[in-house]
């Protein structure tokens, strides 16, 4: 059993489908498919503006709506022969329908809840599922669509829900296993709560639910087709010579996903991973490319980095005090402060000194946890034992990954040498035990020059490097000599 996965740009349109067709035939040809599908390309997007739209009392959530009909339509007209488009053209026209009504509901009440919007932006996986099920039934391949929503159990979270794992393993299973077949089209994202209620498993979510039935079913592998031929060195839009990592382990390419690298998204890798099914990621456009093939140990690899990896857009929010020193609790009133008010901690530094405590947010939260963090030490500020929180913005991090980083000395030292050397000022650092990641902040506007620097240093250089070690080498063996 194979899972397929098919991201936005791979179903954009009636060309890009007739590709993932091919691919399909394939994977056929040699195993069990199930083949799992994202809307189509900016789908999502429109179906989110519709709904904000729509909640200000602003007639133009229509036009969004005419857009996303018209693209299915046409992808309908331009994929299926047609003295057999009608059954399909009338079924997207009624879920078309179907959103039309939630939408108008959401104008009349001007109001548009996390739950409202689950529903609304159900429709872009199960109108390209439908669609792409259409088409292979036009070409008599034999197979079955299943509402994903009777597979997958989460929790009532809408906008970002958590998955029940057992239950959905367990509903899986016995779907699949009631109904026999040899391939099957499944829409990604999309769940369901214990009432029945539509929910979604946060953006980029499809790779989510092809992990989680990969795992369900003991898949042999797991591939993400994408519109790249893999995870890379580097952001390729940042370092020209960024190159495919043809190998990488799970941990890497959780770290690598984590930072920048939008090729997976990164809670697939759990469940596959507990299983060890490997994850090829595979480029619907060059389908002959090796890709990326995640696995339980990556191949043995000469260089100790797998990856450089960046995120942009974060805002380091400093607790500082003398109030701080010694004083046991601090942390945990400070992250639940942020937990409290929903804002996610990209990274954490804290001197032995425990003087100050550092964390990484994304910007647009800065205010928000200042303000929180604030309000909760509002009486040691009072007193002076804390300052009120200090937020510096326009930050990013830059990140070394790879799992052969442990076995070797001397690597921050190249890459705090290299940054030194460039001029790159580091504002905090964070490297976990495990030697996997080591995270430094600077300012976005260093990001580029650092990014191409570090590449350099630790991909590009490795011959020129073995030269002058045995350069070094020679000449030391000729001063003992002399
Ligand atoms: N369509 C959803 C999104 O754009 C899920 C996905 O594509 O994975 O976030
Ligand atoms: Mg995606």
């Amino acid at each position: 059993m194979h899972v397929l996965k098919f991201g936005g740009t791979s179903v954009a349109n009636a060309e890009n489908i007739n590709k993932v067709v091919a691919i399909v035939k394939q994977s056929l040809l040699k195993n069990k498919t199930i083949v799992v599908v994202s809307a189509l390309s900016g789908i999502t997007d429109l179906l989110i503006a519709a709904g904000k739209t729509a909640s200000l009392r602003n007639e133009a959530y229509k036009e969004s709506l005419k857009t996303i009909e018209t693209k299915h339509l046409q992808a309908v007209r331009e994929l299926i022969p047609i003295d057999r488009q009608s059954e399909t053209l009338s079924l997207v026209k009624k879920k078309c329908n179907e959103l039309e009504n939630i939408c108008e509901g959401v104008f009349l009440l001007a109001e548009l809840s996390a739950r409202t919007l689950d529903s609304i932006m159900s429709y872009g996986e199960l109108l390209s599922s439908l669609i792409i099920s259409a088409k292979l039934g036009s070409l008599q391949m034999s197979h079955l669509w299943i509402d994903s929503r009777e597979l997958i159990r989460t929790n009532s979270n809408f906008g970002n829900a958590i998955v029940d794992m057992d239950h959905s393993t367990t509903a899986i299973q016995n779907y699949l296993h009631q109904n026999p077949k040899q391939l099957y089209i499944i829409p990604g994202f999309i769940a369901m709560d214990a009432s029945g209620i539509t929910t979604t498993l946060g953006r980029g979510g499809s790779d989510f639910t092809a992990a989680i039935i990969a795992a369900a079913m003991d898949a042999e592998l797991l591939e993400i087709w994408t519109d790249v031929s893999g995870m890379m060195t580097a952001d390729p839009r940042l370092v020209s010579n960024a190159k495919i990592i043809p190998n990488i382990s799970y941990q890497e390419a959780m770290e690598l996903s984590h930072f920048g690298a939008k090729v997976i998204y990164p809670p697939t890798i759990q469940p596959v991973m507990n299983k060890g099914i490997p994850i090829r990621i595979k480029n619907t456009f060059a389908p002959d490319d090796y890709g990326t093939l995640i696995e339980r140990k990556a191949t043995e690899n000469k260089n100790s980095v797998s990856g450089i990896s960046s995120i942009g857009k974060m805002a380091l929010l400093s607790l500082e005090g003398t109030g701080m020193v010694g004083v046991p609790g601090i942390s945990k009133r400070l992250f639940e402060a942020l937990s409290t008010e929903k804002i996610n901690v990209i990274l954490i530094t804290q001197a032995s000194s425990e003087y100050s405590i550092c964390v990484g947010v994304d910007e647009p939260n800065a205010a928000k946890a200042k303000e929180a963090v604030d309000t909760e030490f509002a009486n040691e500020i009072a007193f002076k034992k804390v300052d009120p929180v200090y937020i510096e913005k326009d930050l990013s991090i830059i990140a070394l990954v790879g799992e052969n980083m442990k076995n070797h000395t001397g690597i921050s030292g190249k890459m705090f040498g290299a940054l030194g050397r460039n001029g790159i000022n580091i504002r905090a650092i964070a490297q976990g035990s495990s030697e996997k990641n080591i995270s430094t902040v600077i300012k976005t506007a260093d990001v580029k020059k650092a990014v191409n620097v570090l590449h350099e240093d630790f991909f590009e250089t490795v011959h020129k490097q073995v030269n002058l070690f045995l350069v070094d080498k020679l000449k030391t063996l000729m001063i003992s000599y002399i």
